[in-house]
């Protein structure tokens, strides 16, 4: 087998590591995790040319190698650790023409690792508009490199960045400038102790506090006459390296990058000015997550009814083909619904991430952070909080992982605590079949709908929960931290298709294979409870419906038989002995078993009432259908506006995902948060929605 060369893609971030990484692999690519932490791990395969193949990593955007974030230690850490098995052969130092003096500072420091590097210009087409011209040779003459001049968008110069990772063998892995030089007796010292090691590669596992336990001890034993006497000397002498950097940069650049600064026309700056307004930036913020949620609802329900009928009639089909058994009822009465109840919100997950990905890809998501910084920072969160708090809308568990990228831990923590309050993707499928039984379907004007409004609201419901509960938590949390804002603007962009299909498709893959796993499992467990009961009443269940009911006959017969057969069922005695606690909240045992079965994941609901009721059923209903024919003890419908409006806050308030609550404990490192957090939110849900039934009935 042909020997793979290692690729690491580093940078600052939105330089367009991904975008060039994309390229590189397509979908050739596996996402996954670091061992032992959960700063997202992206790596794929890419061909170069007849047998030779290059292994790529898209490391985690860096600023500096003055580590101040966990995903900024995986840089660190990788690039100090020969022995890893992921060490680079080459390094490819992404940058974005419109800001290399800032990205060079990341370059330089890379050099002095001593590892054979490219530096990639990107973004190549802005140059024109930004009256941009580059001296390519004579800056990498300066830079001792060699450099790839790409666009990620227009796909140019992708393949001459391939023929350069091919011959790596040939790039220069010599530093370009002589940084440490401020201290001249300590770094003499230094090299004297250590003849063989790069200086930068010393100073830096002196100075950085990262995980060195990886790296191998041996090598690089600094003892302690070389520690750095207090905090404020190291401040001095990093500010120090970084100054004699950018010295160095802007020389080089001085020759090799012209500006003719009257094509750089002031367009971002208007737009800026506007998208950030104190008036305006919130306004149009809101009138696109209004659009956004129109969207998701109208849009998407034409694929939702074709799948709904879709396994409707895979049920049926099943049913008549196999023969009759307990088997078969398994796979058509507990697997097919079940099924069915995650693959029908693929369509508004994927239209969900559609537009966060275009936001994101814009630059817009930017505005949006910097917009929100001035509102967050009154509730303890930062305006890196936003975009936790945006992705909590997928699902909390990427959301918390998101959190790494906060410096300061209080606000880091809050924001941990709050995101599990914002509407995940998987309430979705709960608020949506509530929504469509009790909110009447009748449009307000010619777009908005009662119903779209009512999402947005609940969506609205979130946010607010999250804010206010950060707002406590910052009055309380007894947690003294410092905290800096460095927020990235970068330019607007017309979104990249590939960017965003790809981003589209790996996050809906996530929740579907993510919470497929458990929703199967849980839809089996629940059908052998619903199809099996404890003593006779379940067992002799024909015979003693039929005794009472001889008025009866053909199909009424049949459902009173099995809705008799379903409340003597496992799970009919179980929903029945909560009923008691649920009952005050609207809700029969049928809807306990929902609450009870969702405990493990929300998504399950939707799920558990459509084995619950097809169990109960041979007709080929959808299950909305199905939870609208419901009626109480009084003979009236079950889901009304005061039952509905009850679950919907429970759903809202609940902390019903085992997934977040392991999350939680791996990140903040033990289990007193996530279970404070899971206490209080239970207790929270459980009185709102308790409130709000006793007063709408
Ligand atoms: P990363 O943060 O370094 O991984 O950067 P991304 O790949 O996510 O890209 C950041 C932004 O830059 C996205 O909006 C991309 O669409 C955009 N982008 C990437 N490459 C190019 C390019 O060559 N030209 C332009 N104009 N935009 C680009
Ligand atoms: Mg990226």
């Amino acid at each position: 087998m042909a020997k793979q060369i290692k690729v690491s893609l580093i940078g600052n971030p939105n330089t367009g590591k991904t975008s060039v990484f994309n390229l590189l692999t397509g979908l050739n690519q596996q996402v996954g995790n670091y061992p032992g932490i959960t700063v997202q791990k992206k790596e794929g395969i890419c061909k170069l040319s007849r047998g030779v193949k290059a292994h790529i990593l898209d490391l985690p955007g860096t600023y500096s190698l003055n580590a101040s974030s966990l995903d900024e230690n995986v840089v660190i850490e990788l690039l100090l650790n020969k022995k890893d098995k992921d060490f680079p052969d080459v390094a490819v130092v992404v940058s974005d023409v419109e800001n290399l003096k800032r990205n060079l500072l990341l370059f330089t420091q890379i050099k002095d690792l001593e590892i054979p590097t490219i530096l990639v210009i990107n973004m190549a087409d802005r140059m024109k508009r930004t009256g941009i011209t580059l001296d390519v040779p004579l800056l990498e003459k300066e830079l001792n490199t060699k450099i790839a001049l790409i666009s990620a968008r227009k796909n140019e110069g992708i393949d001459e960045l391939k023929q350069l990772i091919e011959s790596y063998g040939t790039l220069s892995s010599e530093p370009c400038v002589d940084a440490l030089t401020f201290a001249p007796d300590y770094f003499e010292r230094l090299k004297k102790a250590f003849p063989k090691q790069s200086l930068y590669k010393l100073w830096l596992v002196i100075t950085q506090d990262v995980n060195f336990r990886k790296i191998d001890k041996q090598e690089l034993d600094i003892t302690p006459d070389f520690q750095i006497k207090s905090e404020s000397e190291l401040k001095r002498f990093q500010q120090k390296e970084t100054i004699k950097r950018y010295q160095f940069i802007n020389n080089v650049l001085k020759k090799g990058l012209f500006i003719d600064e009257k094509a750089a026309t002031g367009v971002r700056a208007r737009l800026d000015r506007i998208l950030t307004h104190k008036v305006w930036g919130y306004a149009i913020f809101f009138a696109i997550l209004l659009l956004i949620f129109q969207a998701i609802y109208d849009w998407s329900s034409y694929p939702m009814d074709l799948i709904d009928e879709g396994f409707a009639w895979l049920s049926e089909v099943t049913k008549s083909v196999l023969p009759a058994g307990p088997f078969v009822d398994l796979i058509t009465d507990g697997i097919i619904p079940g099924l069915g109840g995650i693959v029908i919100f693929i369509p508004q997950i994927a239209f969900l991430f559609l537009f966060i990905s275009i936001l994101e890809e814009s630059g817009y998501m930017s505005r949006v952070v910097f917009l929100m910084d001035r509102v967050m920072r009154k509730f303890g969160l930062s305006g890196k909080s936003v975009v936790p708090l945006i992705s909590g809308t997928a699902c909390a568990i990427p959301a918390v992982m998101a959190t790494r990228n906060i410096e300061n831990w209080k606000e880091r923590l809050i924001t941990i605590l709050v995101v599990p309050f914002t509407t995940c993707s998987a309430r979705l499928p709960v608020y949506l079949i509530i929504i469509a039984l009790v909110i009447p379907d009748e449009k307000i004007g010619w777009i908005f709908s009662y119903q779209s409004l009512t999402l947005m609201l609940l969506y609205f419901i979130g946010f607010l929960a999250a804010v206010g509960a950060s707002w406590i938590l910052n009055k309380t949390l007894n947690i003294k931290s410092k905290s800096y804002f460095v927020i990235e603007m970068p330019g607007y962009k017309v979104p990249m298709f590939k960017n965003v299909a790809i981003n589209v498709i790996e996050k809906t893959k996530a929740f579907v294979f993510g919470a497929g796993k458990i929703i199967l499992a849980i839809s089996i467990i629940l059908w052998v409870l619903a199809s099996f009961g404890p003593n006779e009443k379940f067992s002799k269940a024909e015979e003693i419906v039929s005794t009472a009911h001889t008025n009866l006959t053909g199909e009424e017969l049949e459902t009173e038989i099995a809705s008799y057969k379903l409340e003597h069922s496992f799970i009919g005695y179980a929903g029945k002995a909560i009923e008691p606690i649920v009952a005050p909240l609207g809700y029969d045992w049928k809807i306990g078993i929902g609450i009870i079965s969702s405990f493990a994941a929300r998504e399950v609901f939707v799920g558990t009432l459509a084995t619950i009721y097809s169990v109960g059923s041979d007709e080929e209903e959808t299950i909305k259908n199905r939870m609208a024919a419901e009626v109480d003890a009084k003979g009236l419908p079950l889901f009304n506006l005061a039952s509905g409006i009850s679950l919907l806050l429970f759903y809202a308030f609940a902390m019903q995902c085992m997934s977040t609550l392991a999350i939680v404990k791996r990140e903040t490192n033990g289990w007193k948060w996530p279970l404070m957090q899971l206490v209080f939110m239970s207790l929270l849900a459980y009185s709102t929605a308790l409130i709000a039934y006793q007063i709408l009935k």
